[in-house]
């Protein structure tokens, strides 16, 4: 009699009551798919460090499979496949659909910059023996978690004659790597008395970069001039050719597999890489969509979208004026027909640090790509606040697609927050959502996430540009 009654209350409850799955316990062949799926994320993680190499890379892979420069006054047929390089720092694909354009564009836009130090434009000094690169830097850090660590070098670098160099130092094994010096523990007691956030200071990422004297006794700073004249060899640069640079320090070390299981990835740059190479592939693996493509990979979201490569530029208005003006039909209702997945991360639940998060309403490694209807902070502020019809519209097609999704928001309320580029896309009158991959340790030198993640990440795009 109990039994029985327990088993009904059981039907009921799963009738009734609904949490996300585990895709591990759900769908253990998926394991194998998401693997196999993150091996060339991996690579792609490894190649494009920054902005600049990740659009190099990603327009490799676009010509490789096919896509020509887009050509502002072309008129495109269904199935042709093109590609937008915007300054060599961000870039748009399509891939032109069955119907026509007054029916909408469906986007997936994910940013590839990412937190990084960046080098002052004075930046080479020597100070008691040893050389220095001073930084400043670039989007949301702790700063105490870059010392102490092997860094690695990128940039770009124009020379007075208008030649431009590529800088990239500290990624091949053979390479040298450059460091910022922390205290010892024996002399570290005023230090441990800092609070955590001024642990190291702006200040102090200070990049070691040299020690040998240049052998004069004659000269002033002989290290400094030591690394000048190294740079001179290799790169024909002087000291005033900083000016015209632009060189980002990151964790030297390449995409490793994390866990005994091997399920999960520590890297460079998951932010939002982890979202922006799914994209990409979900782009160029759609081959017939039924609504016009656009696979949008931008810069600068880190520091608010800002500049005419960041999201907050008409850059994007102006490639959809363009696809309307050539296909004969008024922009406004182009774009009010579009919908749009934001695709950027959110932060996982962390088990070590639970005190911040919310357990119901936080992503979970393993549980799929979360779907943020939300994000800002502080009552919402800075976010797009996804509308009821546009999360029916999106769960819709991940639910007929198979693919596993979780509802998440980026810790509890007022405990901190942050925002993407959704509120840019929002602005063009396009309905846009949060959907991207729970992160651990989001914006340190090497963040983690679950492999199963990425690849529901990829199966959102997919589905979403069928
Ligand atoms: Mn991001
Ligand atoms: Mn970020």
């Amino acid at each position: 009699m109990a039994s029985e009654k327990k088993s009904k209350a059981k039907q009921l409850q799963d009738k009734l009551t609904f949490t996300f799955p585990s895709i591990g316990m759900e769908d253990p062949d998926r394991v194998k798919k998401a693997f196999e799926f993150c091996e060339p994320y991996k690579a792609f993680l490894n190649a494009a460090k920054t902005e600049r190499e990740a659009v190099i890379e990603a327009e490799r892979q676009l010509t490789e499979a096919g896509y020509s420069p887009f050509d502002p006054h072309a008129a495109y047929k269904p199935g042709d496949k093109v590609y937008f390089n915007n300054r060599g720092k961000a870039i748009i694909a399509t891939t032109f659909g069955k119907k026509p354009l007054t029916e909408g564009v469906r986007i997936n836009a994910a940013h590839i910059d990412c937190p990084r130090l960046d080098l002052k434009p004075t930046p080479l000094y020597e100070k008691n023996d040893i050389a220095y690169f001073k930084t400043h830097y670039y989007g949301g850090i702790r700063k105490y978690q870059w010392a102490t660590i092997p860094l690695s070098l990128h940039g770009v670098i124009y020379k007075k004659n208008g030649d431009a160099v590529t800088v990239k130092i500290g990624e091949d094994p053979e390479d040298p790597v450059f460091y910022i010096t922390d205290l010892l523990p024996h002399l570290a007691a005023k230090q441990n008395a800092r609070k955590l956030g001024e642990g190291i200071t702006g200040e102090e990422l200070n990049i070691v970069v040299g020690s040998l004297p240049y052998p004069d006794k004659d000269i002033k700073e002989p290290v400094k001039l030591m690394v000048l004249s190294l740079l001179n060899e290799k790169y024909g640069i002087t000291e005033a050719d900083f000016y015209r640079a632009e060189l980002e320090l990151v964790a030297a070390s390449p995409a490793r597999d994390v866990g005994f299981d091997r399920s999960m990835i520590a890297a460079v740059g998951h932010d939002d890489r982890v979202c922006a190479f799914p994209a990409l592939r979900a782009e160029i693996d759609c081959k017939k969509p039924a609504l016009t493509t656009m696979t949008i990979l931008v810069d600068k979201e880190e520091i608010g979208s800002v500049g005419n490569t960041g999201l907050d530029s008409d850059f994007v208005l102006h490639y959809f004026e363009y696809l309307a003006e050539n296909a004969g039909v008024n922009v406004k209702d182009v774009l009010r027909a579009s919908m749009c997945l934001s695709a950027d991360v959110n932060a996982a639940f962390d088990p070590t640090f639970p005190d911040v998060y919310e357990i119901n309403n936080s992503s979970r490694l393993g549980r799929g790509c979360v779907l943020s209807k939300y994000t800002g902070a502080r009552g919402k502020g800075g976010s797009n606040d996804a509308s009821a019809e546009t999360m029916y519209k999106v769960i819709k097609i991940m639910d007929k697609n198979g693919v596993y999704w979780q509802a998440g928001e980026l810790g509890k309320v007022d405990e901190g927050g942050g925002g993407t580029v959704a509120q840019y896309i929002a602005h063009m009158d396009i309905d846009v959502v949060d959907l991207g991959v729970p992160v651990l340790s989001m914006h340190a030198p090497i963040e983690v996430v679950s492999k199963l993640d990425v690849f529901e990440a990829y199966q959102a795009f997919c589905a979403f540009y069928k």
